[in-house]
């Protein structure tokens, strides 16, 4: 499993990134939902203050604290600096649970701040937030996970690999090889459409998708489903799309109504998967 997603615009998201044990928001459901795994989780990386995104972070707290599991795990909590609803809630339930049974870490981040996340076999992985256009006064944050690999380097690419072990013997590992970086994953937030340039080369894009129909939405605080595909076709690179953040009044027609948006990545290496709202999505 790598990703559990529940999400429904103005009501409740949450997103568990099962391979990094990292929660993007807390939306209220999360610790009925994950009962005991809820210990599955590391961090948790808030986008913004609004209520549908932070409800679920005081039962969360509260869950970890009781339910059957690792008690000692700490808690690290990823947010937008100087947000200040998010802020506020922090200190109320902190202040709420004075006596808890494993350390909570509280880190305001800012943009284009590299947050270390782990190393493993041969990659390192860490987190990288950018700012999002949302509602106007909220300090709203995008992420992307970026992961440092190694290749070969150019001049040893035509070795066999017989060749290949000759020089590492002599050499060691660091010798042939050189680091590169990727992104693996890209998450919106709540935003109006992402730019090409940020989403370029994500491997898995994770967009808010509020609004399948232009014509229902009244601000430009949202994305819709036509500027998101607009984008994504502007972009190389992308292997997987997932749209959530949908408005609940699409629930029963979100198949028919993105049909004609769909159609026009149908000649790309691009999956897309749909969030129905109300329902627990796993992949
Ligand atoms: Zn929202
Ligand atoms: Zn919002």
């Amino acid at each position: 499993m790598e990703f559990k997603i529940y999400s429904k615009a103005l009501y409740s998201t949450w997103i568990l990134f099962h391979p990094e044990r990292l929660l993007f928001d807390a939306g209220e459901s999360i610790s009925s939902i994950l009962g005991n795994s809820v210990y599955a989780i590391r961090d948790v990386v808030l986008t913004h203050g609004h209520v549908d995104h932070i409800a679920g972070l005081w039962g969360l707290i509260n869950t970890r604290n009781v339910a059957m599991g690792d008690r000692k795990k700490p808690l690290r909590i990823i947010f937008p600096r100087g947000n200040r609803a998010i802020q506020a809630y922090l200190d109320f339930i902190i202040g709420m649970n004075p006596r808890l049974r494993y350390e909570i870490i509280l880190k305001p981040v800012d943009p284009e701040e590299e947050i270390f996340l782990r190393t493993a076999g041969n990659f390192k992985r860490w987190l990288v937030p950018f700012r999002v256009r949302h509602t106007p006064g909220e300090i709203s944050y995008g992420y992307h996970i970026i992961e440092e690999r190694k290749k070969l380097k150019a001049e040893f690419r035509s070795l066999n690999s017989d060749e290949i072990v000759a020089l590492v013997k002599k050499h060691g590992r660091e010798y042939i090889t050189e680091n590169f970086t990727k992104k693996i994953l890209t998450v919106s937030g709540d935003s109006y459409a992402l730019p090409p340039e940020v989403i370029e080369d994500s491997e898995t894009l994770l967009h808010e998708c509020t609004f399948l129909n232009g014509k229902d939405r009244k601000n430009q605080n949202h994305s819709t489903l036509e500027e998101i595909v607009e984008n994504v076709c502007k972009s190389k690179g992308i292997k997987r799309l997932i749209l959530y953040h949908i408005s609940g009044r699409y629930s029963t027609r979100i198949k028919k109504l993105s049909k004609a948006f769909v159609e026009k990545l149908e000649d790309r290496e691009l999956k897309i998967h749909f969030v129905y709202p109300e329902k627990l999505f796993v992949l």
